[in-house]
């Protein structure tokens, strides 16, 4: 028999997840050769979503649970439900039924014609502002062209692992995640299964526009050092450029004498350079702020409570870079 771990990021889904259980529970017990378990990770909740999955574990000998004792981001979910997973295979999925439980069936099909993944991939994205759609596409080109991964639009993080894919991305330890990108770097055998975006039926998303943001800038700064190239590709534009107007000054100065109006001229050229030095600076800042997190290499969260009993050696991964 077979093992396959469901890890369940919760934030706020009290209202859902009795029935996240029900209707994936249905889909699961169809599937002969397969043994589900469920490892909820309670990400800090505010209201009684620990209670409800207690509940569940109360019921269900394959329920078993992680609560953190604050809100550490879905990353971290995802992380900590990995790091504690012993199946065979993994799956990561939302609590919210966004992501449909009827697509596991074909995920373990996938498997078994030797995927070491197999992911969901949203074809449209109905229920989301315009805007918002704009610049998820851009993100992506702008990612893709800056980076050597190449993230798929539409994906999901809605997907079925190896343990050995599990275990490559646990192996990259380091503590500011951006799943999407890791997913893809650490490489292995990959099939997609597209599906139509399912909206939210109760509860609402925990993304805000300026979250988003934050998080593809994260994403490029994860994997690239294209930015910084950039900075120094300006900085050398602008000397030649410099370089050029100064020769044809002092020719200009040489041949006419000094001509007194330049304000425009001298105005123009501080504030151009000035912006250019303040985006360089918050360019670098940009990676001396991720330098600096790294190196603090705080765990990724803290667990209140679990009913997963932790061993040693897994808890110290917990604390990456040996501390
Ligand atoms: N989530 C989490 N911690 C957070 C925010 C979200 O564990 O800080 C979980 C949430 O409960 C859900 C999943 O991550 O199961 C996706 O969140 P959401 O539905 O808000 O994102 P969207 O579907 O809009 O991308
Ligand atoms: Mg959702």
């Amino acid at each position: 028999m077979n093992t396959v771990d469901i890890v369940v990021p919760c934030y706020n889904e009290s209202e859902v997840l009795h029935l996240f259980y029900d209707e994936t529970s249905k889909v699961t017990d169809s599937i002969d050769g397969y043994l589900f378990n469920y490892i909820f990770i309670d990400d800090g909740s505010r209201d009684n979503t620990f209670d409800i999955i207690l509940e569940l574990s109360n019921k269900y000998d394959n329920v078993k649970y992680i609560s953190f004792s604050r809100n550490f981001g879905k990353e971290a979910g995802m992380y900590a439900g990995l790091l504690h997973s012993t199946g065979d295979y993994v799956i990561i999925m939302d609590a919210d039924l966004q992501h449909p439980p009827s697509l596991i069936p074909h995920m373990i099909e996938g498997i078994e014609e030797g995927y070491d993944c197999v992911a969901a991939q949203r074809t449209n994205r109905k229920g989301e502002a315009r805007i918002r759609s704009m610049f998820s596409r851009s993100f992506y080109h702008i990612t893709n062209k800056l980076t050597n991964i190449n993230l798929v639009s539409g994906a999901v993080d809605y997907r079925i692992m190896s343990r050995q894919m599990v275990l490559a991305v646990l192996s990259l330890c380091e503590s500011q995640r951006f799943s999407k990108g890791i997913f893809e770097w650490v490489g292995f055998k990959k099939k997609w299964i597209p599906y139509e975006n399912v909206q939210r039926t109760v509860g609402k998303t925990k993304w805000s526009f300026w979250g988003l943001f934050k998080y593809a800038i994260d994403g490029i700064t994860a994997f690239s050092v294209a930015p910084l190239r950039m900075v120094t590709g300006f900085g050398f534009f602008i000397s030649v450029a410099a370089f050029t107007y100064i020769i044809i000054t002092l020719i200009q100065t040489l041949i006419f004498g000094i001509s007194v109006p330049g304000y425009v001229t001298t105005l123009s050229a501080v504030l151009f350079l000035g912006g250019i030095t303040e985006f360089s600076i918050g360019v670098l800042g940009e990676y001396i702020g991720h330098i600096y997190i790294e190196t603090k290499a705080r765990p990724l969260f803290i667990i209140h409570h679990t009913n997963i009993t932790v061993d040693n050696e897994q808890n110290h991964k917990n604390y990456p870079a040996g501390h």
